[in-house]
């Protein structure tokens, strides 16, 4: 399996809107659609957050069940990809919502996979809080209903965060999957160094993918790709295909970096390769 890389698509996120791409998907049927593009271009992973789906603005917590309900409905109808819930909460309302509402739409909709962050950080203007016992809950949470947590890391601290809350009180089936996060208002610069760096600071035995904000998606995804690891982009990113162009579709990007895998000598793992890589029971 050394030489397959997953793809993750982060299809709509949280953060752009469409003044930013007119393109980013904001109803059931955009969602759906987009995450079928996304997969015929090699993506065998979805992250989503839940939108209004007249306004786009982001919806957390029991409010996001039936959405994100609805969304996997329409995905599973057209393809058998891995779907992943945020739990993040969304940054406009992060600090509008009991943070113990962040992890219904998990309960509820019970996906393969969710995101969980590892820490607590300053996100832009406001507070994205991830306390000590909220971190905990959440694994516990995940692990009793056997849902497969993507561990976000935006600095160094937060892996330890991960070592210490997470893996050494065994709150895994399996080993961790992390996501290196580079390039929020907040988190670590997205550098080669810093990607070096946190790489380094990963458990042993783990997978790992760069989730890397804006311009330095593809380059810093590439530089993943040559270390051993996976890869995410999509809108909820970066909403360019190139400098000064706007993405059609998230799959535009899909393509794009299924293409270098390939141009690397390495192959693109489908869906059934990353549920073996990710160690997802199906
Ligand atoms: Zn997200």
């Amino acid at each position: 399996m050394e030489d397959k890389v997953i793809i993750t698509a982060a299809i709509t996120g949280s953060i752009p809107s469409k003044k930013n791409n007119p393109n980013i998907p904001y109803t059931p049927q955009e969602i759906a659609e987009e995450a079928y593009k996304s997969y015929l271009a090699g993506a065998s992973v979805i992250h989503l957050h839940a939108r209004n789906p007249e306004t786009g603005v982001p919806i957390s917590g029991k409010e996001s069940v039936p959405i994100f309900k609805e969304y996997l409905k329409l995905i599973k109808e057209k393809c058998d990809i891995i779907c992943q819930i945020t739990t993040g909460g969304g940054a406009t309302t992060i600090n509008g919502i009991e943070q113990l509402d962040r992890i219904k739409p998990v309960i509820e909709c019970k996906p393969e996979m969710a995101s969980l962050n590892t820490g607590s950080l300053n996100f832009g203007s406001k507070i994205f809080p991830n306390p000590p016992e909220l971190i905990e809950t959440f694994a516990k949470i995940m692990q009793d209903l056997n849902i497969k947590p993507e561990l976000e890391v935006y600095e160094l601290g937060h892996i330890e965060s991960a070592k210490k809350l997470i893996i050494e009180k065994h709150y895994l089936n399996s080993p961790p999957q992390f996501s290196l996060v580079l390039g929020t208002a907040g988190g670590v610069p997205a550098t080669p160094k810093n990607l070096l760096i946190m790489k380094e600071a990963l458990p042993v035995n783990c997978t790992w993918q760069v989730i890397a904000i804006g311009k330095h998606q593809i380059p810093l995804g590439t530089m993943g790709i040559i270390m051993g690891g996976n890869v995410r982009v999509g809108f909820e990113d970066n909403v360019y295909l190139e400098k000064g162009v706007l993405a059609n579709s998230n799959s535009e990007l899909v393509g794009k970096i299924a293409r270098i895998i390939r141009e690397l000598g390495k192959k693109v793992a489908d869906v059934s390769d990353a549920r073996e890589i990710l160690s997802l029971k199906k």
